[in-house]
């Protein structure tokens, strides 16, 4: 009997096209695992099991009838289960972005990155787990409830991705999409024990994503191998007319070697992802993953990114500065739920102060702050000069390297509740993945060790803008030399 948890996704491609696994057996295998899973996980905020079940017989029809007439290729993902995070809209199914001020919002049209994946054949199994709006790096500020982390259950799964990496890490689906503002795919990825790429900003459509710091936010793909996530990427990744922001660069499919091999690649190890305070297992995982690229062939070297330090203050002023813009619709007029009050302004006072979350408010105050007049010059204006540096760092590291190697966080998943009185603590988790965000240039993180606790600890590559290709290459010769990525949590 195959042992659907471990198939990738070529692998189920495979299976699918050649009669041995039917879309069907494969969608109740995920139902299933969600059902055993999810009272002690929380990975979903909404569950599409009886409309999944009929998408796969149909799947299965279509299956059916290509193998009587293969005319035209299949579509790639025909059959296939996923999960999306939900700040995507999916269209009749809510989207809520894990907050009271969208609970009964239900988008009328489909994320194009969605439509992608449906145009491909992928059944959509529901909608994840996020921190309110994608803020925080926990899923602690979901307004429906932590996801909790598969590896150890008193633990977070990080975020704000954590509901989809959960899912992805427990097998209750093959791959999931995510976002990434400042981490959310990567630092989930990390702390989940599975593989997840942030793309260059611009390279995957935002249309049907809710935003939250539009100069930042990228779709993401988790799935368990770069192969896997490789596979996704191409089908979401290109331009897109509703999306002016969208690169008209084409995305070239990615092609991958079997032959672990990996000559002629300059890795640069950046001195200042390796702070104190950082997790020495963490830091020594790291380093031997890096030793096993260069016993690959990959040439490294030292290299030194000067303004990352400010990666930190500076995110936290243009993060928020643009979320409390992109956040000023929810009004109690135009989505969701309404506390009535005698006059208008009454209405949105209370309908906010009542249904958005303390994370929330203290970005859009902190954000409000920030753009004032007065204060304009002195914090925006300056954490955009800023931003402008720290991009200039990678590009002159770029000149040098092909791909950055560092760590994806500075700990392992920590516990749910640890830092959620202190909202300082929580945001210096994000320290080495905002600079990527801010510069705009691709990321990966993936499984490279565990730690004493049996946690995963999660390595991150980065490379040029749109140079995604040579993240998944080096991360896929990564997986054919180890077998991180093949550990599963035992649930
Ligand atoms: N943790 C960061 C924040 O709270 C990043 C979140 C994200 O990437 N969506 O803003």
């Amino acid at each position: 009997m195959t042992d659907l948890a471990t198939l990738t996704l070529k692998q189920t491609q495979q299976l699918l096209q050649s009669g041995e696994l039917s879309s069907l057996e494969l969608t109740r295998f995920y139902l299933q695992q969600i059902e055993r899973l999810e009272p002690s996980l929380h990975a979903f905020l909404h569950l599409a099991a009886e409309a999944a079940i009929a998408q796969s017989v149909q799947a299965d029809q279509c299956i059916t009838a290509w193998r009587r007439q293969p005319q035209q290729p299949l579509p790639a993902l025909t059959g296939i289960p996923l999960a999306v995070k939900d700040v995507l809209c999916v269209q009749g199914m809510p989207c809520t972005c894990g907050s009271r001020i969208l609970e009964n919002f239900i988008p009328p049209y489909h994320a194009t990155v969605v439509e992608r994946l449906l145009a491909q054949g992928a059944i959509l199994l529901g909608k994840t787990n996020t921190d309110e709006f994608a803020m925080g790096s926990s899923t602690e500020n979901s307004a429906y409830g932590a996801t909790r982390n598969p590896w150890d259950l008193s633990r977070a799964p990080g975020g704000s991705s954590g509901g989809s990496a959960a899912a992805v890490a427990a097998r209750m689906a093959p791959f999931a999409l995510g976002t990434d503002t400042g981490g959310s795919v990567r630092q989930p990825a990390s702390f989940c024990g599975v593989t997840g790429i942030k793309p260059t900003y611009g390279r995957v459509s935002r249309y049907g994503l809710v935003a939250y710091g539009s100069s930042l936010d990228v779709v993401g793909v988790l799935a368990r191998t770069a192969a896997d996530v490789a596979l996704v990427f191409s089908l979401v990744a290109g331009h897109d007319r509703r999306d002016a922001t969208t690169t008209r660069q084409p995305v070239a499919p990615v092609v991958l070697q079997d032959e672990p091999q990996l000559r002629g690649l300059r890795v640069g190890v950046p001195d200042e992802y390796f702070i104190t305070g950082i997790q020495p297992e963490v830091e020594n995982a790291v380093r031997q993953a890096v030793n096993v690229l260069q016993q690959l062939g990959a040439e490294v070297q030292a290299i030194s990114l000067p303004h990352t330090e400010y990666a930190l203050p500076v995110y936290y002023l243009i993060a928020p500065a643009e979320a409390s813009a992109n956040l000023a619709r929810y009004d109690g007029v135009r989505y969701g739920p309404r506390l009535p009050a005698e006059v208008l302004w009454d209405v949105f006072f209370r309908t906010r102060g009542a249904k958005f979350g303390a994370e929330v408010k203290r970005r859009i105050m902190l954000g409000t702050y920030a753009l004032s007049a007065g204060y304009y010059d002195a914090y925006y204006g300056k954490a955009q000069k800023v931003r402008t540096l720290i991009k200039q760092d990678f590009a002159r590291a770029f000149e040098a390297v092909d791909v950055i190697a560092a760590p994806v966080a500075p700990t392992t998943a920590f516990r749910l509740g640890q830092h959620t009185d202190d909202p300082l603590a929580m945001y210096l988790e994000d320290v080495f993945t905002l600079p990527a965000n801010l510069a705009g240039v691709p990321g990966l993180a993936f499984p490279v060790g565990f730690d004493q606790h049996g946690l995963p600890v999660g390595m991150q590559l980065m490379a040029s803008h749109y140079n995604e290709t040579t993240l998944l290459r080096t991360a896929h010769a990564y997986q054919q030399a180890t077998s991180w990525h093949t550990c599963q949590p035992e649930l």
